[in-house]
């Protein structure tokens, strides 16, 4: 600390870092006498991170998030506080059946299901997903025992153990492996669906606590769960970027630099400060604290001279590379079935992962006339679609709907997005993974980590990491002395 001063610098400038620096603003401004001086550095020209909407000829094309899932009221409070209520949309209720693709057909998503899993069991009796001993094994999960697994388990284990394989195989692989960027039998049921371990402890059976959850009255459902009708999921009408873009708008006092990597992070020997950032301009930069919102992976980089301990748990965050190809089509040239789009059980051998029909989910994507699809590939270990150039990945995604939907029109407008290593995902002890780098972290008073990398890969968990890791860092007292559980990711 210099003075009465505390320098804070947010390292990454998509939606985590954006939603720390704005909260340390709002922080600054309420608490003048703090005397926060914060910065922000983001290494490529444009602030957002994976956070980007193109507008092409009246088309709003995501290039990487197109939804947020709305676990809790914070999301929805967010876009009030930035004045953006009212730019809020949701999915299109008149298109809410999605599919799985499977042996080649598409079969309806059964109702009913909530977090991948079945919350009744009526809805599976007519799903040609299931044969006729898989929907009993499902219905049988009523009467199942609970176990009482210490520690973390796969999601694919829990859900076999709890519905059975099929439901384990045919639904929730798809499902939420293609949520949550991986193969649910290395997905932590304790990092992404703690709901279901909790469901189970409180109620033994995840279907008869659906039943009580159905027969509780509205307000206590706990948020966002009223009007079962209407769709968790919910966009921007002028795109997600609109959000970054608000809190970049809002960032009033904070030095903003952009086109500015951070090369190094070291402690400072000696002297007032905490810590010492080399910067890829060659200039220095010094901080009482540092908040690490980059990935994890080059989160790694930077602390690896710090602690070695943290770096190694670092690297073991897992991140899916992924290409999304969006095609507009003239109306009238194609024809999609009623739904928001369908995914692709991975043991169908394809490199499509999930074809989302834009137009139809998100009406306000395309114009009148206009048919807008968006394509997800995921590489996995078999396939390595970052090979393939873009004229390549066109050619596979258009031969797969052309077998899968009889498309067979050229469309007007193509446009491939890639991502190398960019889905962060949570494999089997991913909790203990963070409890082990929160406890190294603990040696090093004031850096704080955010970001998909941690507690939430959505954007709005992202933004939630961001926000609570710029109240963390003005609640530690001093760079010396700083207690634990106020260091690190928590
Ligand atoms: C294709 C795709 C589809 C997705 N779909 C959805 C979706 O529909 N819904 C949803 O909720 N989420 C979705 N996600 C996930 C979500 O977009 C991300 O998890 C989230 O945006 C990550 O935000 P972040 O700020 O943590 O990281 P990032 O956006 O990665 O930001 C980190 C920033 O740090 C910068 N940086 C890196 N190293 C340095 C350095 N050394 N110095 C300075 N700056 C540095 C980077 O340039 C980057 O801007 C999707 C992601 C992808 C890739």
């Amino acid at each position: 600390m210099s003075g009465s001063s505390l320098r804070v610098v947010v390292v990454g400038g998509g939606v985590t870092g954006l939603a720390a620096a704005h909260e340390l603003a709002r922080l600054a401004a309420e608490r003048p006498a703090d005397g926060l001086r914060v910065t922000l550095i983001e290494a490529a020209d444009r602030l957002g991170g994976k956070v980007q909407t193109d507008h092409v000829d009246e088309l709003l094309l995501e290039r990487g998030p197109d939804a947020v899932f709305l676990r809790s009221p914070f999301w929805l409070e967010l876009c009030q506080r930035l004045g953006l209520a009212d730019q809020v949309v949701r999915a299109n209720p008149e298109h809410r059946q999605s599919y799985i693709l499977r042996r080649g057909r598409l079969h309806g998503i059964p109702g009913g299901m909530e977090g991948g899993v079945p919350r009744s069991i009526w809805p599976m009796a007519a799903s040609g997903l299931l044969s006729p001993w898989g929907k009993v094994r499902a219905a049988l999960e009523a009467i199942v025992p609970a176990a009482h697994p210490d520690g973390d388990e796969s999601v694919d284990g829990f859900i076999r153990r709890r519905f059975g394989a099929e439901v384990a195989e045919r639904i929730a692989l798809p499902l939420l492996g293609g949520i949550y960027s991986n193969d649910t039998r290395r997905l932590s049921l304790l990092a992404t669906t703690p709901h279901l371990r909790a469901a189970e402890r409180e109620h033994r059976s995840l279907l008869l606590g659906a039943r009580r959850a159905a027969h509780r009255p509205a307000a206590n459902k706990g948020p966002g769960s009223g009007g079962r009708s209407q769709s968790p999921f919910v966009s921007l009408r002028g795109g997600l970027e609109c959000l970054t873009t608000a809190l970049a708008a809002r960032l009033s006092g904070v030095d903003v630099r952009p086109r500015t990597r951070v090369m190094a992070l070291m402690p400072t020997p000696t002297g007032e400060s905490a810590f010492t950032l080399a910067l890829g301009d060659g200039q220095r930069l010094v901080a009482d604290r540092v908040i690490l919102t980059v990935p994890a992976f080059a989160a790694a980089e930077l602390l690896r001279p710090l602690s070695v301990v943290a770096a190694m748990q670092l690297d073991r965050v897992n991140y899916a590379s992924a290409a999304i190809v969006t095609l507009a089509f003239p109306a009238g040239s194609i024809t999609l079935p009623h739904g928001s789009g369908f995914i692709v059980s991975p043991d169908e051998g394809r490199l499509l992962s999930a074809c989302s029909w834009t137009s139809q989910k998100w009406p306000h994507t395309a114009p009148d006339g206009v048919i807008l699809l968006r394509c997800h590939l995921h590489a996995t270990e078999h396939a390595t679609i970052l090979d393939l150039d873009d004229i390549g990945l066109e050619r596979t995604v258009r031969a797969e709907l052309g077998e899968l939907l009889g498309i067979t029109a050229t469309p007007r407008l193509t446009r491939v997005y890639r991502w190398p290593r960019a889905l962060a995902s949570y494999e089997v002890g991913h909790l203990d993974r963070l409890a082990t780098l929160d406890r190294a972290l603990a040696d090093l008073p004031g850096v704080f980590l955010a970001g998909a990398g941690y507690r939430g890969v959505g954007v709005a968990e992202c933004a939630r990491q961001g926000i609570e890791a710029a109240a963390r860092t003005v609640a530690v007292p001093s760079p010396n002395g700083v207690p634990a559980s106020v260091a690190g990711t928590r």
